[in-house]
């Protein structure tokens, strides 16, 4: 799964499908489920950190398998393998304003409903209208307020047999240029405040009050290393791969942080990271 995850960790599946429909993706999950075969679902793996003995079953991986884009006035109804920056740059070019802070988060439409991805002030249950989501074999739309969406959670969490296929948004009229140079200029922000090495983004939710980064640096964590991952010097809340880094080293160095700040600060850090696999 190295080869599938933002932060390039991960051991095998022993199964991987990038359907090429919908019909395809639903046909996988009930063949798997009436065979007993456990189903694990990826977006663009830029929030999973993948444990070294791998994933058993079907692993389906939506980023660029289903990529549809529809609109209809202001409202923007996207597939969920769709890439949130495209999906940020699409609705720009047609005049349609919200989704421009999805330019800096790397992961998928279904990954964004699944985490309530956010950026810049902004979030996804800002705009969200319904997500549709295979549920025991059904198409069920569920409008935003079923959702559960709060900072980096949602219902799915709890149903993790759940697969968003497909998002439907409402936005307002903008002015495409004045959008796309909004885009760039966080796009910047980006280029200079963040490590240009493979991770999972921020590793830690926002303690109250304050911020990961802020308190991980303030306990003296910056440049520390279990392996070859590392509390980046650039960003202290971004873990880096420095290459062949495992789950094992990166969950002991989440730990690490984790006992150090609190020992330091008595701040209790929470991980964003989903965690899956074998160990
Ligand atoms: C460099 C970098 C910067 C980042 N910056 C941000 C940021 O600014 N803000 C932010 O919020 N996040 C950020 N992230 C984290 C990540 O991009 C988001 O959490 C994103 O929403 C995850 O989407 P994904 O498609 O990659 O999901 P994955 O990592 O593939 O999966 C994450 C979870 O969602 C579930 N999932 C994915 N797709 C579906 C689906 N279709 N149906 C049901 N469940 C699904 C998976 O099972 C898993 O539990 C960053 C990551 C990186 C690497």
């Amino acid at each position: 799964m190295r080869r599938y995850t933002a932060w390039k960790i991960g051991g095998p599946a022993d199964a991987l499908l990038e359907p090429k429909s919908v019909d395809e993706l639903t046909g996988a999950v009930q063949i798997a489920r009436e065979a007993g075969v456990p189903v694990t679902v990826l977006g663009g793996g830029t929030n999973v950190l993948v444990r070294d003995g791998g994933i058993r079953g079907l692993t389906i991986r939506l980023a660029k398998s289903l990529t549809n884009v529809e609109f209809d006035g202001d409202r923007v109804f996207a597939a969920a393998g769709v890439l949130y920056p495209v999906l940020a740059n699409t609705t720009a070019g047609r005049g349609l304003a919200g989704l421009q802070f999805a330019t800096g988060i790397p992961g998928t439409v279904g990954g964004a409903v699944y985490m309530n991805a956010g950026a810049y002030g902004s979030e996804t249950v800002e705009l969200l209208d319904w997500a549709d989501v295979l549920r025991d074999g059904e198409v069920v739309r569920m409008p935003n307020e079923d959702l559960g969406l709060a900072y980096r959670k949602s219902v799915l969490h709890e149903h993790p047999d759940w697969i968003v296929l497909r998002a439907g948004y409402t936005l307002k009229p903008g002015d495409p240029e004045e959008l796309k140079s909004q885009i760039k200029e966080f796009r910047a922000q980006r280029m200079s405040g963040s490590p240009n090495k493979p991770s999972c983004g921020s590793t830690f939710k926002r303690p109250e009050g304050d911020f990961p980064g802020r308190v991980i640096e303030a306990a003296g964590l910056k440049g520390t290393r279990v392996g070859n991952i590392e509390v980046s010097p650039v960003h202290a809340n971004y873990l880096v791969n420095l290459g062949g880094g495992t789950a094992r080293d990166a969950l002991q160095l989440i730990e690490h942080v984790r006992a150090t700040v609190r020992e330091k600060s008595g701040i209790e850090l929470e991980s964003e990271v989903r965690v899956i696999g074998e160990p």
